[in-house]
């Protein structure tokens, strides 16, 4: 009897209870499944419950593992904390034609604070000298990974493949308005797009799409406590406000002024809006995966716009029978 075998989830998936379908999010395995059963209700995989086909997949997966009862209690589930030491973890910077803001006094400002993920965007056209300007201060800097949004120029791009090799921090270059669609990911290794869509603005942002969910523990996790866009993070706009988001109306400083904030001039209300705090989204098995907004919002409660997904029928806009879901506050 000691021996008996039970199943139950690894320690690596998150069962995540929807309105109408559940989901299992492999954080090892970087996928998400959707499952009819519920691990918060069955104890006992191997009694009928799940038919044996999927259960074959999920302990082939790894997904359910069968061990024996009397070290059940050496597999403990993984921890659902979140933190970061950074004061900041994420900047985005946008810049059009009338930008007058130092670059590198940002940069060295966002340094400070332990910025590790850093997305520069053009809305007009770069300069070159700008785009290296901005590679040389973050390879000195704390800046893990560094992203642009940039429209296409032939001058850049070629400039970013003969010398991609001494920028390691470089994560991804999406060219904006470029004359053609091309999604380059083996030329050097590093993510290139272009896309024929012009970015004006930064109201181009916010998308709900399932090629945009995130399996990554980072990201799940942080979903778990915090809002997943919004936690840790700075905008400035292209006027150089500081802002939790640059399409935010709200103004937290000035990029010129911006030594004289400390901690709590930074941190918003709107960190703490988790996707469990969501109209709509708290009922929607892709809340730990999903992106989050809080611009393009009917309310600061109010699922995203951008939101195309009825979790309580489990379809998207466009399948057969899709109905807008309405939230309470609407009714
Ligand atoms: S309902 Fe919310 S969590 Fe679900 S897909 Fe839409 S935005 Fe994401």
């Amino acid at each position: 009897m000691n021996n008996q075998l039970i199943t139950q989830l690894a320690s690596n998936c998150f069962f995540v209870k929807g309105a109408k379908k559940n989901l299992i999010i492999d954080l090892q395995n970087n996928e998400w499944y959707h499952v009819d059963f519920d691990v918060t209700k069955e104890k006992n995989y191997s009694n009928g419950q799940i038919s044996k086909e999927d259960l074959d997949y999920m302990l082939k997966r790894q997904i359910l593992i069968q061990i024996p009862k009397k070290i059940k209690k050496h597999f403990i589930p993984t921890p659902t904390s979140f933190d970061v030491p950074s004061i900041i973890e994420a900047a985005i910077i946008d810049r059009n034609e009338s930008s007058t803001y130092s670059l590198s006094s940002t940069l060295a400002w966002l340094d400070n604070l332990i910025v590790k993920f850093c997305q520069v965007r053009f809305f007009s056209d770069a300069q070159l000298s700008e785009i290296i300007e901005i590679l040389e201060c973050v390879k000195k800097s704390n800046v893990e990974s560094l992203d642009f949004i940039v429209p296409y120029s032939k001058e850049i791009s070629d400039f970013l493949e003969e010398n991609i090799g001494s920028f390691p921090k470089l994560h991804s270059v999406i060219f904006h308005g470029s004359p053609f669609n091309l999604n380059e990911l083996t030329v050097y290794k590093k993510r290139r797009l272009y896309m024929m869509l012009q970015l004006k603005n930064s109201n181009t942002c916010g998308i709900v799409h399932p090629g945009f969910f995130s399996k990554t523990k980072h990201h799940v996790l942080k979903s778990m406590n915090f809002n997943s866009c919004l936690y840790k993070k700075i905008g400035i706009d292209v006027d150089g406000s500081i802002k939790n988001c640059p399409s935010m109306k709200e103004k937290i400083g000035h990029i010129n002024n911006a030594k004289e904030l400390n901690y709590n001039d930074l941190k918003t209300e709107y960190w703490d809006i988790k996707k469990d705090n969501v109209e709509i989204c708290k009922d929607c098995e892709f809340r730990y995966i999903c992106n989050d907004c809080r611009v393009q919002v009917n309310h600061k409660n109010a699922r995203p716009n951008t939101c195309k997904y009825n979790p309580y029928q489990n379809k998207w806009e466009g399948q057969k029978g899709y109905k807008t879901p309405i939230s309470k506050t609407d009714l």
